[in-house]
């Protein structure tokens, strides 16, 4: 038998950070945890309300819909998915349907050891419904959540493994942070998962399982992987694959049938008749943001700087992290006129010092404490033998956690290598200690390593050691 490969797709909701909901002025806030706080008459879905449309809403969709690479449908429109559930007081949810606002976008997957391009078929905005909440024998409807605004992003079955959907799901969170349309905080369900399974031989397409209502991206790799696993005993024994829905227990780690078939005549959807088109206009456009992903930075990255995934992968994690590196870069290219010493001396510090700092004290990057310039300047000074590459990580550590500005730092503990102010110090030393001198002359080593260190004394570390030795010895032969 030809060997069965795994193809998997991904549909994901997310909820997106705007400050008020889909279609009503009511806030939008996850973290409202009183029920039925932010509702109003449209979004419980009263008799004579009309919807209106959030602008900011179009916005980040039609931004992520840009660094997707799709094909945005310039007009399209909103639809009515019709369906009966507590938590849908309208009976029917406005979606998008027919004509959704991006199609055929690509995700590149960029790691140590994969590349790759994954189709998305289709982004759509669409309302989130409210929450039953149950208790013993009865259950109430919160609809805090009703109205929040989503984006439905559907993957094409592209995904050949649980580590590359793994993958996938990381890097999708990390583009929706460096786009700052949403935290995608799977704990406070901002973020929610389903996932497609079959499998067949070479490119083919087996009969397709869909697993729904993952809550986690450690749940969604476990379920695939548990869907994989089963799917392959049951061909392997001969038997048939039922086209079904499956849910996940997350304590039992097993999918299990949920039983109901789902067609998408059944929601009998249809063009909403209260909202006019969805048009992309100029306005959105311009306040739409556009970012590289996090594939996309790694790739140029490379290609760039030659740095390799794995290290890249660490700046990737925050986009403020790739914009100080490659700020700080800049600005150090300008003080040192060798650009490939520059990125050398950055790279050495990045990632064990300046986010090993951060990480170590949980912090994000501030530039009121420190700026790329004054990176750049302490790795310029270091690179000019100014100062030691401990200074340089003791001005990183305490201009991170904002407790000393970097100049601050270097001003107390800049080496002192001007010959003048040397040379005055180091006269005070041979007139204060002149048998150690003698001694010297005398052929005791010894007695020189003492004179140096008591210019270190008076100079509580700060004086350039070979430049001290050398004025030291040339006053001693002066002196014979
Ligand atoms: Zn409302």
């Amino acid at each position: 038998m030809e060997e069965l490969i795994p193809k998997i797709g991904l549909e994901i909701h997310l909820e997106l950070q705007t400050k008020t909901k889909l279609f009503c002025p009511c806030k939008n806030d996850p973290e409202e945890t009183e029920p039925n706080r932010n509702i109003c008459e449209i979004c419980t879905g009263q008799p004579g309300v009309l919807p209106v449309l959030n602008k900011q809403a179009v916005i980040y969709a039609y931004s992520l819909a840009k660094a997707l690479k799709m094909k945005v449908n310039y007009k399209s429109e909103f639809a009515r998915k019709n369906y009966f559930y507590p938590d849908l007081p309208k009976n029917y949810q406005i979606s998008q349907y027919e004509y959704p606002l991006g199609e055929q976008g690509i995700f590149y997957l960029v790691r140590e050891n994969l590349e790759k391009k994954v189709r998305i078929r289709r982004i759509h905005l669409e309302e989130d419904t409210g929450r039953n909440l149950h208790f013993g024998n009865y259950s109430l409807v919160d609809f805090n959540r009703s109205g929040v605004p989503l984006i439905e992003i559907v993957t094409e079955p592209d995904l050949r493994s649980a580590e590359e959907v793994e993958i996938f799901a990381e890097e999708l969170v990390l583009l929706i942070r460096h786009l700052g349309i949403s935290s995608a905080d799977a704990e406070k369900g901002q973020i929610r998962f389903e996932a497609n399974v079959s499998l067949a031989p070479g490119e083919s397409l087996g009969t397709k399982v869909e697993i729904k209502n993952i809550n986690k991206i450690k749940s969604l790799v476990e379920a695939v992987k548990y869907e994989i696993g089963r799917q392959k005993e049951l061909i392997l024994k001969g038997e048939k694959i039922v086209q079904e829905t499956r849910g996940y227990d997350e304590n039992k780690k097993i999918t299990f049938s949920q039983r109901w078939k789902e067609e998408a005549e059944d929601y009998r959807y249809f063009p909403e008749p209260d909202l006019p088109p969805l048009i992309i206009d100029e306005e959105i456009e311009k306040n739409a943001l556009y970012v590289e992903t996090p594939g996309e930075i790694k790739m140029r990255f490379k290609k760039e700087y030659g740095l390799d995934y794995k290290f890249s992968q660490i700046l990737v994690l925050e986009k403020e992290r790739v914009y100080f590196f490659e700020e700080t870069l800049s600005e150090l290219r300008k003080l040192l006129s060798d650009p490939d010493l520059s990125l050398k001396l950055l790279i050495n510090f990045f990632i064990n010092d300046f986010i090993g700092f951060l990480e170590k004290y949980g912090l994000e990057i501030r530039r009121e404490n420190i700026t790329p310039h004054e990176f750049a300047h302490l790795l310029y000074l270091y690179s000019q033998n100014k100062i030691s590459s401990k200074i340089v990580k003791e001005a990183l550590e305490l201009g991170i956690k904002g407790e000393m500005k970097v100049e601050d730092v270097i001003k107390e503990k800049e080496m002192i290598s001007d010959a003048e102010v040397l040379d005055k110090i180091i006269e005070e030393v041979i007139k204060e200690f002149p048998q150690s001198v003698e001694d010297y002359i005398k052929g005791e080593e010894k007695a020189l390593e003492f004179l140096i260190g008591q210019v270190m004394k008076k100079t509580k570390g700060r004086a350039e050691p070979n430049l001290t030795r050398q004025i030291i010895l040339e006053k001693i032969s002066h002196a014979k």
